[in-house]
């Protein structure tokens, strides 16, 4: 009901297709018919979430130039798909690739999966060459240096469609990113480096908008909930979660539920308002707020809005992104801070959690909602969901500034069971080993420079991320189960190069 993540089904991405005039009207009549079925064979690929729009088939400079401009002009467009068909001279496509502002793959493929070998004769040959023409449109794109995602093989293949439908979903993040309004309630936790970070830069790259409120603005929000929508609330909470005795209604700390509920109707209100999908808050700077936001930040990631605690809004963006990317699957994403743990040689788990801020979206069992103190912060006991994520395979990835980029490091691990039932300690939490083995990874993430915050996606593969950090030209380093330590080494080092190297003098 209250979810903000956008139907993704909304959300076009145009299919173009590149021919010429060489082949006579004909020829373009069925490479026109060819283009149509594989951009229908798109749209309706269970894996492909967006909308796979046909445009027709273009024959020269101007009508390519013409076609980019106008996908730029449109909101809901969301990246174009180009795939020649026939042999389209390259030179054609400078101009409208030079405009092009969308996200762009370039699909290779043909309209047959075999060869008529008996029937082949050379009218075959110059309608299905899109073996030569698409290596004559990656010689261009190359050149003229344009970011795209590489699709080969032909549409009826399962993989072909997954790595559209990922590269689709990373479009839309991308998307969601650049038309992003971010709330920080306060400012950085004191002396913390790693949450900082160059907020204009990050609207230049990424189109963000990171700005600050005074945490008091938000506490007047809370203050202000009415009496009655604050009842309606706590029986939502009654129908949907475990809640402890103590906060029932007639229990002893009813009243600390009451006030939870007012952060979330304040908090929703305040963000919904200044239509922010994403914000940051700070336990040191709380203003008037008499709890530090733990149920109402929750339930708000749950609802596809971004949260990074202690000011870190490039946690933040990173958890509004994954929502959004993950729109319809199972699954979810959530703060997640790596806190402490198992080293049992062979068999090491991390414990991760926060102080309260976890998404209950990590698991599919039914949440308690308690109430227990908080050692930090000085504040009134706050309340909170506990729960623990559900086994599987899962993403952490992190965004560290490094003064001259951004860097996005992403682990692939595998969300474990808990050794036990973790009966002391009331928060929401996940337990996982990481790729390909605890060592590697974590001498692989501290040499990166990434983060102790990071967004744990439960519904989105490697691939996403790294489509993701590739359209909105983020660094990528990956660990997952081919990294070697000295591998990894050598890509830091090697990358320190490159990056100073591509952004030029
Ligand atoms: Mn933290």
């Amino acid at each position: 009901m209250n979810n903000i993540v956008p139907d993704l089904s909304s959300k076009q991405v145009w299919f173009l297709t590149g021919s010429q005039h060489l082949y006579g009207e004909e020829t373009l009549r069925q490479v026109a018919t060819q283009s149509q079925k594989i951009a229908d064979s798109l749209a309706e690929a269970k894996d492909v979430p967006v909308r796979v729009v046909w445009k027709p088939v273009l024959t020269d400079t101007d009508a390519i130039r013409r076609a980019a401009l106008e996908a730029n002009g449109e909101d809901d467009v969301i990246g174009v798909i180009a795939w020649m068909h026939t042999f389209s001279p390259a030179k054609m496509w400078i101009t409208g690739l030079q405009a092009l502002a969308k996200p762009l793959l370039h699909l290779h493929t043909q309209a047959n999966v075999e060869l008529p070998w008996d029937e082949i004769d050379f009218d075959f040959m110059n309608l299905n060459q899109a073996a030569h023409g698409d290596r004559e449109f990656g010689y261009i794109a190359t050149r003229l240096r344009i970011p795209r995602k590489t699709v080969v093989g032909h549409v009826s293949n399962p993989a072909v469609t997954a790595a559209i439908g990922t590269w689709t979903r990373a479009a839309a993040g991308s998307d969601a990113v650049r038309n992003l309004k971010l709330a920080r309630f306060g400012d950085n936790m004191r002396y913390v480096a790693v949450t900082e970070g160059d907020k204009t830069e990050a609207e230049i790259t990424l189109g963000v908008q990171v700005n600050s409120w005074s945490v008091n603005d938000l506490a007047d929000a809370v203050h202000a909930a009415d009496d009655s929508a604050i009842t309606d609330l706590v029986a939502e909470y009654l129908d949907a979660y475990d809640v402890v005795p103590e906060l029932r209604p007639g229990g002893a700390r009813h009243d600390s539920l009451r006030y939870g509920a007012a952060i979330e109707l304040g908090l929703r209100s305040f963000l919904t308002s200044g239509e922010f999908s994403a914000f940051t808050t700070n336990f040191e700077d709380l203003g008037a707020l008499r709890q530090l936001p733990g149920l109402a930040v929750q339930r708000l990631m749950a609802d596809g809005y971004g949260f990074g605690a202690e000011g870190d809004w490039k946690t933040a963006l990173l958890v509004h992104a994954a929502n959004v990317m993950g729109a319809g699957l199972s699954g979810g994403a959530s703060l997640m801070e790596d806190y402490t743990y198992d080293l049992i040689p062979g068999e090491e788990k991390i414990l991760g959690a926060h102080m309260l801020e976890v998404s209950p979206s990590l698991s599919t069992s039914r949440p308690t909602l308690e109430i227990h103190p908080l050692g930090i912060g000085g504040r009134e006991d706050p309340v909170r969901l506990v729960f623990t994520a559900d086994p599987g395979p899962a993403v952490v990835a992190a965004l560290s500034d490094m003064r001259d980029r951004f860097r996005l490091t992403i682990n692939a691990v595998d969300v474990v069971p808990p050794t036990t039932g973790l009966p002391h300690l009331p928060v929401g939490r996940a337990v996982w080993k990481p790729r390909p083995d605890f060592t590697t990874s974590a001498t692989a993430w501290l040499t990166a420079g990434a983060a102790h915050h990071t967004v744990m996606s439960t519904a989105l593969p490697v691939e996403v991320f790294t489509d993701f950090a590739d359209i909105v030209g983020l660094e990528a380093l990956v660990i997952d189960d081919t990294t070697t330590t000295t591998q990894f080494n050598q890509q830091v080092r090697w990358n320190q190069a490159y990056y100073r190297l591509a952004q030029g003098l």
